[in-house]
């Protein structure tokens, strides 16, 4: 008969930061103990930082508070406060029982647990039930995590189904962890996740939204992505990117819809470019199952699919709960997504591609631009195209920066000086100077303006 055997680790200890053992002394001087556990813990057995500690102790909150000078109460129903410890943040959290999760996400009361042990028996992969004692560092690891991070597996504490009943954010948590940590997830939990998707229902959209979001800060935001889709979990939180599966493009692309976006997503994370061209470049192309169109010679056309895309993107934006701010420049970048320049352009299509563009979106389009081209053959793109188009633009811009109305050498002020009526005539001519300007800057005189606004005021 064979066994499956997992090997057993053999770290015993883990070096614990002089700070955290300045604080487990002031706990023991108290009587109290204290562990670190979660995140740090795994991340230090996997030799990378973590940058925030998470400490579970015997002592309650009010104990906490009285034996240290700064404490803050972050989050007392749940048992937690945070330590401010020499310009340190450290959250405690008494050992923790949770109570029944009626609903599938809170636990319906919090009872604190007799021991570590217990708190850890609560916890959601083997990887985050480890606990370092402190200040010694000497580990304690029931569900054999220090096995499972060695040999990159992500597993429930217990059955996963059980599990994932008491809390459907956990299933995002895995997906999340794999992009995260390059880790696998265990066959049993995937099935469980499988088997009842729905499970996430009851999970606020801003503890979603928290997850994305880490989903697409990490190296390889396809690995959940894809994860989502096998599991059903994008059908239910993205099912505007599930739309684009099988939606083919030949004659352009390698790959269906999704695929490029995956990779052209992928690209700009491994790049380190900003959150919003990560989710832009997810989201690029989410209008073409909208806009396709199959012309007379069999060829799929997605005109102005760059439109129906920012407007997709704008409605998950907000279903997500992001900031305006967040939304209006992905939801631009988007938009902007499909510039072609060629050394045919005039300066002055150059100057209005920048206007519209916004100056400090460029290097964020450029970034785009690259992703998108990487995601058509999933091969380093030749950007002969972007150098071209950004020393056109540099020398452009260096003739002269007009690019609105508070860069023309006039204002209203001069406007009415020279006889022109404050009101939508005035606001009309402005706008026609700077027309005038950006096709030349040479015009950006005070002299040279208010004669062509003599000149328009007369006509109109
Ligand atoms: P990161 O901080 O990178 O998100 P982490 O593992 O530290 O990773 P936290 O959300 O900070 O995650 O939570 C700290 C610890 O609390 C986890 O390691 C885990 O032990 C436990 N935990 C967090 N969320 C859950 C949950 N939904 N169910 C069970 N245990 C959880
Ligand atoms: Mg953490």
């Amino acid at each position: 008969m064979l066994f499956a055997v997992r090997a057993v680790s053999k770290i015993n200890k883990i070096a614990i930061p002089p700070l955290l053992r300045e604080i487990a002394a002031v706990f023991n001087a108290h009587g109290k103990q204290v562990f670190l556990v979660g995140g740090a813990v795994r991340d230090m057995l996997r030799g990378t930082s973590h940058v925030d500690w998470d400490l579970a102790s015997d002592a309650r909150p009010e104990e906490v508070m009285a034996i240290f000078p700064v404490v803050i109460p972050t989050g007392i129903k749940h048992g937690t406060v945070t330590i401010r410890y020499k310009k340190h943040s450290i959250e405690v959290t008494t050992y923790r029982r949770d109570g029944d999760y009626g609903d599938g996400r809170h636990p319906d009361r919090i009872e604190y647990a007799s021991g570590i042990e217990e708190d850890l028996s609560r916890r959601d992969f083997t990887m985050n039930a480890i606990a370092a004692e402190l200040p010694g560092g000497r580990i304690l690891d029931p569900y054999c995590g220090r096995a499972d991070i060695e040999n990159r597996f992500i597993r429930c504490v217990g059955k996963a189904e059980d599990r994932l009943n008491e809390d459907g954010l956990r299933a995002l948590r895995a997906l999340r962890f794999a992009s995260q940590l390059s880790f696998d997830i265990d066959e049993e939990l995937l099935q469980a996740i499988k088997s009842n998707p729905e499970m996430i229902h009851p999970v606020s959209i801003e503890r979603v939204k928290l997850e994305f979001d880490k989903i697409i800060a990490s190296d390889k935001p396809s690995t959940a992505l894809l994860y989502m889709e096998k599991c059903g979990l994008l059908r239910l939180i993205l099912p505007e990117l599930l739309r684009c599966r099988g939606v083919e493009q030949k004659g352009y692309h390698r790959f269906d819809v999704l695929d490029h976006s995956l990779l052209a997503c992928d690209y700009a994370a491994r790049n380190g470019y900003r959150q919003s061209v990560r989710i832009a470049a997810l989201f690029h192309d989410i209008g073409k199952p909208k806009t396709a169109k199959r012309g007379d010679s069999g060829v799929w056309t997605f005109y102005n699919h760059e439109t129906a895309s920012a407007d997709i993107t704008r409605s998950i934006m907000t279903r997500l709960r992001y900031s305006n701010a967040e939304i209006d420049e992905t939801a631009h970048l988007v938009r902007e997504h499909m510039f072609n320049y060629t050394p045919s352009w005039s300066e002055s299509a150059v100057r209005r591609f920048v206007r519209r563009a916004g100056e400090k979106n460029l290097s964020a389009l450029f970034d785009l631009r690259r992703a998108d081209s990487f995601g058509m053959t999933g091969a380093e793109p030749p950007l002969d195209m972007l150098f071209d188009f950004q020393d056109a633009i540099n020398s452009t811009l260096a003739k002269g920066r007009a690019l609105s109305l508070k860069d023309l050498a006039v204002n209203g002020k001069d406007l009415m000086q020279a006889g022109i009526p404050c009101g939508k005539r005035m606001g009309l001519i402005l706008g026609q100077l700077l027309e005038a300007v950006l096709d030349d800057p040479d015009l950006n005189t005070k002299e040279k303006l208010l004669e062509i606004a003599l000149a328009y005021a007369g006509q109109n």
